[in-house]
């Protein structure tokens, strides 16, 4: 369906405000104009709930968490910015894959089954977008996903 994709966004954030104990407050880079998508909405929320709640996750001492959206010609442009544990250099594409989770001792100790982001990498890739992530060890962890403007014809490979 095509959807205007910037009201989801802030009531995804917005339940996160709202429901936590710990006090989380989100730097929201958001464009105020419609921005029309063909996505599965729900799928979409998945998407974003999951990389959100890593960010809140894997930052124990808190920090600021920017979300950012930046409308670029073809594609959707989002990120999700921590200042969490980050991940080091050899490990960072490897957080898309099943079953891993960086760390192991550490992350059983925060719950989950490492499951998340490959989840997350499917939809994304289902709806014709990419996904990956930028970190540095000790300074935080970018996670991007994008979303395509256009529609595409069925049938076509463009
Ligand atoms: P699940 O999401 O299934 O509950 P999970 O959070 O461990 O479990 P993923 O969301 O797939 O699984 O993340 C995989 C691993 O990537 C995590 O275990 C963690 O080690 C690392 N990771 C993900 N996001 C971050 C982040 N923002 N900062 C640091 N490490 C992260
Ligand atoms: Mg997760």
């Amino acid at each position: 369906k095509r959807i205007d994709i910037i009201p989801v966004f802030h009531h995804i954030l917005d339940r996160f405000e709202m429901n936590k104990a710990e006090l989380i407050h989100f730097e929201r880079k958001i464009p105020n104009e419609r921005i029309f998508v063909w996505v599965d909405q729900d799928k979409i929320t998945q998407v974003t709930d999951n990389i959100v709640s890593n960010a809140i996750k894997y930052s124990p001492e808190g920090g600021k968490i920017t979300f950012q959206v930046v409308k670029e010609p073809h594609r959707l442009k989002i990120s999700i910015s921590d200042q969490g544990l980050g991940i080091d250099r050899e490990k960072v594409d490897k957080i898309f894959e099943r079953f891993y989770r960086v760390d192991k001792a550490r992350s059983r100790e925060l719950g989950g089954t490492g499951l998340g982001l490959a989840i997350s990498k499917e939809i994304i890739e289902a709806h014709h977008g990419q996904i990956w992530a930028s970190s540095k060890e000790g300074q935080g962890t970018t996670i991007y996903f994008t979303l395509p403007l256009t529609k595409r014809k069925r049938g076509s490979r463009k």
